[in-house]
C-alpha cells in the first residue's frame, strides 16, 4: 500500500505526529522498533516553561505554545474514545516550586524570578502571573511534607505534569480511532531516488512507499544522516531517574520540587514518587543504570527531601534525551533531499515541545501551512 506518510519512532513525537497525521486524513505508517532507552518511557514529566528560564526566548515562546496545545490533544482524544480516566492518569495539573536550601541558591533564586517576570512583561499579550514566593513552612506543610529546611520558595500554582508512557499509549488508542498502521519493524534505510524519497525498508528487506517520510527516531534519528547526506546533529543523553513508593502518603496533592542541580522530584498518585535525574552528556547508547548516576540521584534526592530516606525504590528508569548542542528540537525539512522532514533533538525537554512540535512538521510534511515558522529548528542552522 502507498502511504501519504511514514513516521520513523513511535515515542512521545513520532506517536503525536502520527496521530496528527490520522486527523488530517492521511493514510499513515506509523514504524517503531522500541529500543532500550527510550527517552519518552522514562521522562520525569514536567511542563512547567513559565519558570524554567535556562533556554532561550525563542525557546521559550515555543514552550508556552506547545504546552498551552496540550489541552486540545487531550480533547481530541477524548473525543476519539480514549477514556478519560487514562487520559487524567497521563496529563494534569500539578504545583511546581523551585526550593532554595541555602543563601547561594536564594540568589539563584531571585535571579530566576526576576528573569520570568521580565519574560511575562515582554509577552504579547501578557499572561497571568506564573510564580509567587511563599514561606518555606508552607511549602512543607501545603505542598510537600517531606522537604528539607529551606531558605526560599517560588511557588508555579499551574504547572503541569505529564506521564509520557501512560500519554503514548493514549496516543496509540487514538491512532488505532483514525485507522493509523503501526509497526513494530526497524525502518533502516530510506528509499531515496532523483533526489526525493520513495519511501522507507525495513532490516528485513520489506519496502514500504510513500512521497513523505518524518524521521522521530530520538537519539537513533543520526542513523539516517549518512544516506541523506546531511549530519544530523543529535547525540544520546543519558537520564537515569528512580520511581520510590511512600505507602499511604496522599503524593498525588504533592507539587513538583526543583532544586538548583538538574534534580527534581515528581509526585504521582498512589504513594510514587520519581527522582532525577542524571544528564550524562557523552554516555553513548549505553541504556543502563550506573552505580554513579543512582547514587547521585538518590543522594540529591535525600538533600532536597531527607524525609524520603525511608521510601522503597520500585523502579529505576534510563533514557536517552535526543541532546542537540544549542538546545533546541530539529524540525522541518531536510535540505537537498524532498520529502524528508525531522521531528528530533528535543533534549530534557521533549515532553513538553513533543507533541507540538509534531503537529506542526506533519502539517509541513502534508502541504499545509503550520502556525509557526519552522526555519530557526531546521536542521539548517548546523550546516553554515
Ligand atoms: C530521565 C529523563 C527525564 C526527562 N524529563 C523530562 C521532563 O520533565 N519534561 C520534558 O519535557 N521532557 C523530559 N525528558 C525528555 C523527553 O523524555 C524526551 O525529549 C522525549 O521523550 C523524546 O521523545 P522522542 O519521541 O523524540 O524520542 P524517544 O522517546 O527516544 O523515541 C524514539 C523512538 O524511535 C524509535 N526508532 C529510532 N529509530 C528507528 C528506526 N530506524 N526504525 C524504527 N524505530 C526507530 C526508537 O526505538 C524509539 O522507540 C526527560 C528525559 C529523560 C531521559
Amino acid at each position: 500500500m502507498d502511504f501519504d506518510l511514514i513516521v520513523v519512532g513511535g515515542g512521545i513525537v513520532g506517536a503525536a505526529a502520527a496521530y496528527r497525521a490520522g486527523q488530517l486524513g492521511a493514510r499513515t505508517l506509523l514504524c517503531d522498533r522500541r529500543d532500550a532507552g527510550r527517552a519518552t518511557d522514562a521522562g520525569a514529566g514536567i511542563l512547567a516553561p513559565e519558570s524554567s528560564t535556562r533556554d532561550g526566548r525563542l525557546w521559550y515562546d515555543f514552550a508556552l505554545d506547545a504546552v498551552g496545545y496540550y489541552s486540545a490533544l487531550i480533547e481530541d482524544l477524548a473525543a476519539d474514545c480514549v477514556p478519560g480516566e487514562e487520559l487524567s492518569q497521563a496529563y494534569g495539573l500539578c504545583a511546581k516550586m523551585i526550593v532554595a536550601l541555602n543563601d547561594v541558591e536564594a540568589a539563584s533564586l531571585a535571579e530566576i524570578e526576576r528573569t520570568v517576570y521580565t519574560r511575562q512583561e515582554e509577552r504579547r499579550p501578557p499572561p497571568e502571573e506564573s510564580v509567587q514566593r511563599i514561606s518555606p513552612n508552607e511549602a512543607r506543610n501545603a505542598y510537600y511534607p517531606l522537604l528539607a529546611d529551606a531558605s526560599a520558595v517560588l511557588l508555579q500554582p499551574a504547572a503541569r505534569r505529564v506521564d509520557g508512557r501512560l500519554m503514548t499509549a493514549a496516543l496509540e488508542r487514538g491512532l488505532r480511532a483514525r485507522r493509523v498502521e503501526t509497526s513494530e519493524v526497524d525502518a533502516s534505510a530510506l528509499l531515496l531516488e532523483d533526489g526525493r524519497v520513495r519511501g522507507v525498508r525495513s532490516s528485513c528487506g520489506d519496502e514500504y512507499t510513500s512521497e513523505a517520510v518524518l524521521i522521530a527516531g530520538g537519539a537513533w534519528s543520526t542513523d539516517f544522516g549518512a544516506q541523506l547526506d546531511v549530519e544530523i546533529p543529535v547525540a544520546p543523553q543519558r537520564g537515569q531517574i528512580i520511581h520510590l513508593q511512600l505507602p499511604g502518603q496522599d503524593t498525588g496533592a504533592w507539587s513538583i520540587v526543583m532544586g538548583f542541580s538538574d534534580h527534581y522530584q515528581v509526585p504521582w498518585p498512589g504513594g510514587r514518587v520519581a527522582v532525577g535525574a542524571t544528564r550524562e552528556t557523552g554516555s553513548g547508547y549505553a541504556a543502563y543504570a550506573t552505580v554513579s548516576g543512582v547514587g547521585e540521584v538518590l543522594r540529591e534526592a535525600l538533600r532536597l527531601a531527607p524525609g524520603l530516606r525511608d521510601a522503597a525504590i520500585d523502579d529505576i528508569r534510563v533514557g536517552l534525551r535526543p541532546y542537540t548542542s544549542d538546545h533546541l528540537p530539529l524540525l522541518g525539512a531536510v535540505p537537498g533531499v524532498n520529502g524528508v522532514f525531522l521531528a528530533t533533538g528535543h533534549g530534557p525537554t521533549g515532553l513538553t515541545l513533543g507533541p507540538f512540535s509534531a503537529k506542526l512538521v506533519v502539517e509541513q510534511a502534508l502541504g499545509l501551512t503550520p502556525a509557526w515558522d519552522l526555519t530557526p529548528f531546521s536542521v539548517s542552522r548546523f550546516l553554515r
